[in-house]
This record gives C-alpha cells, structure tokens and sequence, in this order.
C-alpha cells in the first residue's frame, strides 16, 4: 500500500463516468458502517475529508474527487495490494454491475425452456475488454456479497452466473433508495440466490405441492370437464402463499387478506383458507346450502379462517371477486386499510396480498391506479405483496406479443420502484426464497412488492377449452414436462431428504384426506375474536326503529365549534366570509346552508363517537366551494380541520383529497367500508358523470355484493347532478344507471333538496343499523340557492323524510294537477308558481326513488284523491332520469283513474345540450310544460 493513500486514490484516472456509481456506493456503504468495506477502502475514505450526512453532500464530495482523479495519469494500485491494470479492475466492476442489472434477462424463469433468450453482451466479460488471461487473475469485487473481498475472475463469474441467471431473476436496480437496493443486494448475493432450508423445511414444501397438485387430480377424475380453473403448473403458488402467511404471522401480523381471481381459487381455498373439501366437492355435485340472495359460482367465493403460525393465529380472508380481472385489488386495499386503522394504525398488523394474472396485471388500467395509490395519504396500506401467476398465456389463448408492450407483465410496478422477483416455478426453493425476501422486504421498507411466478397452464383457459388448437407447440412440450412436485420430489430424493416411498405415502395420504372430506390445512383453526362484528348489522328492515334526534343544545355547541378556526391563523377571505356566515347560521342569526347542515351532520356524527372518512377528487373544499372541512391557512400554508376538533373523545374524521382516479379509488372506498360497519363513509365524485369510469364497481360490487356474496356494504357516494347549461359532461350523474340497478332493496338512490335533508340523510345512514349503499344525486347550484336553506330546528328534531308534500298552503279541493319531481327542479317549478299565483297545482317532491316510498306518498296524495291529472317533471331528457325506470313506482301511488304525463325533455342521445341559451329555452318549457301553460 502506498504511504500516501489518497494522493494516489485522487490520482486514478479509472475512477470516473460509470465507474464513479460503484466508489459512490462504496463510500456510501462506509459512511454508515466503516466495517462494511474492506480495510484498504476504508483506509483510503478515512482520508477524505469530513462530510456531513446528506447524501447528496456525500455524492458532491465523491464527485469532485473524480474530477481531480481524472486529470493525473498515473497507475493504479489496487487496494488489496495486487498490482493490476487499473482499467481492467474497473472493468470487473462494471461486469459486476451489468449482471445486476441485467442479469434477470437470461436467468432460466421459464420452466417450459420456449421463452425466447436473448444474448446480453453486457453479461460478456469481452465486452468489457477483459480477456481469456484475466480469467485466472484475482480482482477486488466491490460490494458483491457472494464471495471474499477479492475472487478470481473465473469464480466471480460463475457466481455472479448462479446469483443472478439461477431460477430467480431480480430486478432491483431502478430503485433509486440507497438502503433498498443494498438492502435487497445483500440478501440476494450473501445466499448466491440459494440459502439452505432445512430438511423439514423442504419437505413441507414438498407436502405443500403435494396437496396442490393432488387436488386439482382429484377433482379432475371426479368431475371431470367441469370449470375448476385449474392452478397445474403454478403448483407453486400454494406454498409461496403459505409461506407469506407463515412468515408474516411470525413478524406480527394479525390478519392477512386476499384478493384474486379464479386460476388456483379452489386450490387456495382448500389447501390455504381450509375449506372443507365436502363443500367443495357438494358445490360441484350442484347441490348447495340455504342460502339468501342470488349467490355466485364456486371460483369466485371468498372464505375466512385463521391460520396457525409460531407467533399466534392470522386470520385470513380471501375476498370474493367477480370475474373482471384486477378490480378485487383495490377492493382488498380498502379492506386492509380499514382493519389496519381499527388495529393498530397502518402498519404491518395487516398484510394485503394481491394475486395477478401476467396479462390482467400488464393490460388492466386498474392496476396502474392501485400503484399510484401505494403510497398517497388517503390508501396507503404499508405496501402489498403483489403475486403474478404467469403461466405465459393470455387470458384464454393470446400470445405475450399481442397482450404487452413491455419485456416483462410487471414492468408497471417500476413506476412505484417495486423490486420484482421473476422466478421458476418449477423450482420450489427459489420460489421460497423469492417469497421470504419479498415479505421481509414489505415488512420492512412498507412498499410494495412483485414476485412473478413464471409457470404455465397444465389444461386451457377452464377444463372443457382445447388449448393445443391455438398454443400447439406449448401444449406438445407441456404434455411431457413432469409436474412440479414431480421434479421437486425426484430432487429430494437425490438429495437423501425423502424416500420414493415417502414421495408416494404424501401423495395417497392427501387422496385419503379429500376422500375423508375434512379439511386438509394443518394449520387452520377456526375463527376467533379478530373479526368486525357484523352481528349488530344483521337483518334490519328499513322500518327498523332509530333514534334521529340530536340534543339541541349541543347541536348549537357543535355549530359554534365548527365554525370557528383559530384566531392567529389568516384565511382566504372567500373562506373567512364562509366561516362567519356559519357562525351567524350556528347562532340562529341566518338560516343554514348545504355546506353548514353537511358539516354539522359530521359533527354531530363524531361527537357520538362513529368514525368518518370523506374522499374525493375535492373533498377537504369541495368540488363546488361549498365543503370547506379543511382550511388552508394563508401565510404558512398549514391546514385546520375543524371537525377534527370538537371534542377529545369524538370519532375520527379523516377527510382526504384524492387521487385522480374513480374505479380504484371508488373499489377503495367499497372495500373499506365492507370491513368497517360501524362509521360513515363517503366517496364523493368530482363531478357526478365522472363515475362512469367506475361503472364495475357500481355493477359488480355496490348494486350485487350482499345479493352475491352477503357481503354488506354501507358506503354513501355523492354525485353531482343538476342542469345548470354546464352541457353533456357535467350536468347529469346519469340516475337512470343507478335505478336500473335497484332491485330486491339492494341500495337507496336519493335526492335531497334541502340542507335539512342532506342532514338527516347522511345521520340517517350510520344511526340507522341497516348497512345498504347509498347514491346521492348531490347539488350544484342548491348549494347556494337563497330558497334551499333550513333551520337549527329542522336540524334538531326532523327526519329524513323520503318524499315531501306541498309546502304552501294550497285548498287541495282547488288542486286539479299534481306534479311529482326530484332535485332542483322543484325550486324552479315553485317559483314560477307563486310568481304566477297558481293555485290549482300541487308540487310533491320526491326525495328517494329507491327504495319507492310507497307509504309516504300514499299519504302524501290522499288529500289529492279526486286529481287525474298528474305530471312527472324531469330536467334530464326523457331517456334519462327517473322517467323509465320509476314510472312504474309513480303509477302505482296515483288514485285509479288518474293519467300520468311526462314533463321534461325530449329524448336525447347527449345528457345536455352544449349551447347555454339552448339549455335555458328547454329549461323554461319543461316547467311550463308541467305547470300547464304553453311550452314558449
Ligand atoms: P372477514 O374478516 O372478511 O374474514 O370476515 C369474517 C366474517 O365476518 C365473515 O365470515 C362474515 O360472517 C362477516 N363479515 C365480514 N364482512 C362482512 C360484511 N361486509 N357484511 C356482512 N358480514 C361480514
């Protein structure tokens, strides 16, 4: 070693340009552990001058050191003492790094051998100018864990082969986090991508596969041809999955919740949650259990059990799923995130894994949502474990040429700089290994994770498709390849870990079992206390009885909390002017408005103790500037959330400004609230036109869940809805969808028009214990229209009432028309009325569509008895709105003999038209239409 260490480490002209990333590294290493570089490193860094720890100070330093290297020419001297050609050493160093980051490109992932391997000539040591004669010499090997500080070419290479190019192929180095990426490298490099398991360990492996394929033989030759959407070929899947809850049990997890689609779904509910295989077997024999609802086939049923692992059970819940791919995934996120919060805060207590298939996961634009969500505010979940069963077909038969643009299915997950693990399946321990570093790494770095579990698919699509017709050559090797537990039990028999004899007692021991029909899961134990108690929520009517007072007194004490913020901090004056007008509102001096009745709804909510959560692409203001839950303080930017402060044992109030998203973060907020029944929670649209881009939710989920799956769901969702000339986009919430869907009392479908009513109906949707979602078509220009306000009183003693008779006081006997209508209409219709003194029309409002209040209107009509003449009056065109799908429910409350007339819009294939003036003209004959004078 020279005296002068630095001189000449300042003086090597090789350490720059890529060169530089590696000595960066090093140095990094040695600023946090000195012991972590080999002692002539450190000797030469113990030099440097002192830095501070910001990392990016560190680089700058480093850096000018390269700038000084670079103008002095002279030799290099290793640091370990042996004297090479300086650009030689670099160049291993740059080997090194090329099969880090692209050493995943020509590891053997692809059990079938068919998947195309392309050279990489980085991987070349001639590449990199180093020749036959290098291969013997002994080189320094940076931070490469596999070996001694210094190897021998030949030998680092031959590692850097069996790390990196094994059956596991890792691609990590798009992380830009220092800690993560060594993190991962030292685990990967320390085991060269093998780590010993013990010899019990392997055989439950090999137990494991055998439970995966003996189920799905068993089920193939007693039902044969029927849909079991087989997991053959991925058997590896069943004891990864085991694995992640094994191992997440013993770092502390309470729970663990599944979502995926059908490949394999049987397999996981058997050989994971223990399901009895009876039940399996009854559902194929076609018999079934009594049930309520419609019920859904086999492949898409959740189960929850609890699973036994060394630190205690796990509950696991595998939720159930309709057949459109990737949409379960934010359902399970919202899910997670619920239980997390009722345990302890977001953290590991509850694990989400998320299970893909490779062209959903590369096709689905639901998945780049959820990846957004990863870590915003409102969703995050401290990352998911993200599984890829890649059996290299798309859905039933397509090519990966015609089903991704990318190299890999995952490739999405770099945008949240996700380390992905592609593996073999047919390669047990390596799928192993894979799994306890993905679940070590979530755990610790609280992100999310891919394993690729690159397999292939035994049968076609389902049992009864011929996969040979457009996969031939596939299905010719797949014919002859062995089965996964077939390899594995052959390895283990070559290693002296099992017998023959063994192999085969495992194989008819799990056929026993199935024939015994009791579940088959070593570690199941039956559900204990971890659960939400739905029992509270169970079998209500909407007549159930509840309690819709508030105490007046505290109502005003809530009033004044909630418009007041505190003194020293400066608000805009828009918003400054809110707040003073809801105090004046809070003290009688005013009546209140939506944006004051909605938030005292809130307050009142917390102060009895029910949690909140409100998200939506505006929520803290509100799309229209009416909400204003969170202050935006002026000077220093910080926020203020009133109803976070009324009281110190109130409930939770999260209010959260979304991501711009509507399916994943609406199949969020369902998950969520199918996991927390006891608050109120809200998805709010930005505009309501805007959940059509989340129209499976609605389809799959919201209008079906209960029916389906008897899972309930109390989510309220506001949409924005009303013609104010704002044209197509943003006038209709299209309420014709959200009617069609309404049948055996799934969901409520109101329309509130005053603030009273918002009030009462957002109180009434927690108070009340049935848990049904609700739609609101929810106001624009009622927020501030001076006719729609109500008072404290109406506040604290009302109800919602789901329709509303006539206001004035009309002589019924004089009243010969009756005009039903929803929404804001209403105030246009008894304007125009008073202006013109009518008294021969009555105006009914109608305040839930669905479901139809019957009751309520029948007494509403009764002093109407002797009117036949009766008009339904819409804003939207005659196709949309209420027209076709209630006007059976408005037949049916009028008195016999009476006519029905539709007011409203002409059908059209637009919800608006564009032209303001145009609007107003067709606005203006709609209401004269209903009120009987001529259309102009
Ligand atoms: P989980 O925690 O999702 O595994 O559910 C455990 C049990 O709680 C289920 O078996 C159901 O009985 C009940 N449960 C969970 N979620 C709901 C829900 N949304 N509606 C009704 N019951 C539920």
């Amino acid at each position: 070693m020279p005296t002068n260490v630095m001189e000449t480490w300042l003086a090597s002209s090789h350490l720059s340009g890529a060169n530089s990333t590696y000595i960066e590294d090093l140095y990094e290493s040695y600023l946090e552990d000195p012991c972590s570089v080999d002692a002539n490193w450190r000797e030469v860094f113990n030099e440097l001058p002192s830095v501070s720890d910001l990392p990016e100070e560190r680089h700058s330093v480093i850096r000018e050191q390269m700038k000084h290297a670079a103008k002095s020419p002279k030799s290099f001297v290793s640091p370990q003492g042996a004297v090479h050609n300086d650009a030689k050493q670099v160049k291993v160093l740059q080997l090194i790094g090329a099969y880090r980051n692209r050493g995943h490109e020509v590891a053997n992932l692809d059990p079938l051998g068919l998947a195309k391997t392309e050279t990489v000539k980085e991987l070349d040591p001639f590449y990199h100018d180093l020749s036959g004669s290098d291969l013997d010499a002994n080189f320094n090997v940076g931070s490469f864990a596999a070996g001694n500080e210094t190897m021998i070419l030949k030998d680092l290479i031959a590692s850097l082969k069996r790390t990196y190019c094994g059956s596991l192929g890792v691609e990590y180095m798009h992380i830009t986090d220092t800690e993560e990426k060594r993190w991962i490298q030292n685990r990967i490099e320390s085991s060269e991508s093998r780590p010993s398991f013990s010899n019990e360990a392997k055989q439950r492996f090999l137990e494991e596969l055998t439970a995966a394929e003996g189920l799905e033989r068993y089920i193939g030759s007693k039902f044969p041809g029927a849909k079991r959407f087989s997991l053959e070929g991925g058997d590896s899947f069943v004891p990864m999955l085991k694995e992640l809850i094994r191992r997440s049990g013993e770092q502390g997890a309470e729970a663990v919740v599944i979502g995926m689609a059908h490949r394999g779904r049987l397999n996981v509910l058997v050989n994971v949650l223990g399901k009895k295989p009876t039940d399996l077997f009854n559902e194929f024999a076609g018999k079934h259990a009594n049930i309520d609802g419609s019920s859904d086939v086999k492949y898409h049923q959740g189960f929850s059990s609890d699973f036994k692992t060394p630190k205690g059970n796990v509950h696991l819940s595998l939720a159930f799923n309709p057949s459109h791919l990737e949409i379960i995934n934010p359902v399970v996120l919202g899910s997670v995130r619920a239980r997390q919060e009722r345990l302890n805060g977001i953290g590991e207590s509850v694990l989400p894994i998320t299970i893909h298939g490779d062209s959903a996961i590369a096709g689905q634009g639901v998945v780049q949502e959820t990846f957004n969500m990863s870590q915003a505010r409102a969703f995050k979940v401290s990352g998911t474990v993200r599984i890829v069963i890649n059996n290299q077909v798309g859905f039933t038969t397509s090519n990966r040429e015609d089903t991704r643009s990318t190299r890999y299915c995952t490739d999405i997950a770099k945008m949240v700089q996700a380390p992905i693990f592609h593996v073999n399946g047919d390669d047990p321990e390596a799928v192993m290994h894979a799994t306890q570093i993905a679940i070590d790494f979530r755990n610790k770095f609280k992100r999310d994770v891919v394993i690729d579990l690159v397999c292939y698919r035994r049968h076609g699509h389902n049992e009864a498709d011929e996969p040979s017709a457009t996969q031939p050559l596939m299905y010719q090797n797949i014919k002859k390849h062995p089965t996964p537990r077939q390899i594995y039990s052959k390895q283990l028999e070559s290693e002296g870990v099992i017998s023959a004899e063994d192999a085969k007692t495992l194989v008819s021991n799990y056929r026993d079992a199935l024939d015994n029909g009791e579940c088959v899961v070593k570690e199941w134990q039956s559900m204990q206390g971890n659960s939400i108690d739905w029992t509270p929520y169970l079998k209500h009517t909407w007549q159930s009885p509840y309690e819709a007072g508030f105490q007046k007194d505290r109502l005003r004490e809530l009033a004044e909390s909630i418009s007041q913020y505190p003194e020293d901090q400066k608000q805009h004056a828009r918003v400054a002017k809110i707040y003073k007008d809801r105090l004046l509102m809070a003290r009688g001096e005013k009546l209140c408005d939506w944006g004051f009745a909605e938030n005292l709804a809130y307050a009142t909510l917390l102060d009895s103790k029910y949690n909140i959560r409100l998200v939506g692409q505006d929520s803290g203001r509100g799309t229209f500037f009416h909400r204003h839950a969170v202050l935006h303080e002026q000077s220093e930017a910080g926020r203020y959330i009133p109803l976070q402060n009324i009281s110190d044992e109130q409930g939770h109030f999260d209010v959260h400004d979304s991501v711009l998203s509507e399916e994943a973060v609406l199949a969020f907020e369902y998950g969520y609230s199918t996991s927390a029944p006891k608050g109120l929670c809200i998805w709010e649209a930005q505009f309501g036109d805007f959940a059509n881009g989340a129209q499976v939710v609605f389809d799959q989920f919201l209008s079906s869940g209960e029916q389906k799956w008897g899972r309930m769901c109390g989510l309220t969702v506001l949409l924005p809805h009303g013609y104010e000339g704002q044209g197509p986009e943003h006038s209709s919430a299209r309420l014709e969808r959200y009617l069609q869907l309404c049948a055996e009392h799934n969901m409520q479908v109101c329309v509130p028009s005053t603030p009273a009513q918002v009030y009462h109906m957002l109180r009434r949707q927690v108070i009340r214990s049935m848990r049904r979602p609700l739609i609101v078509m929810s106001p624009k220009s009622l927020l501030r229209h001076p006719m729609a306000v109500s008072s404290l009183d109406e506040l604290a003693s009302g109800t919602f009432m789901n329709a509303i008779g006539e206001v004035d006081e009309l002589d019924s006997k004089a009243v010969d028309r009756v005009i039903l209508c929803s929404g804001k209409v209403y105030y246009e219709l008894l304007d125009k009325r008073r202006d013109e003194k009518l008294n021969n029309v009555a105006i009914v409002r109608i305040e839930q569509l669905y479901p139809f209040p019957m009751d309520e209107l029948n007494s509403i009509l009764e002093e109407y008895a002797h009117v036949k003449d009766f008009v339904w009056c819409q804003e939207e065109p005659q196709n949309q709105g209420a027209w076709y799908c209630s006007q059976h429910n408005f037949r049916s409350v009028l008195p016999e003999g009476a006519s029905l007339q539709y007011a409203g819009r002409a059908a059209s294939a637009s919800t608006a038209v564009g032209y303001m003036s145009l609007h107003v003209k067709q606005q203006k004959a709609l209401v004269n239409q209903a009120l009987g004078f001529d259309e102009e």
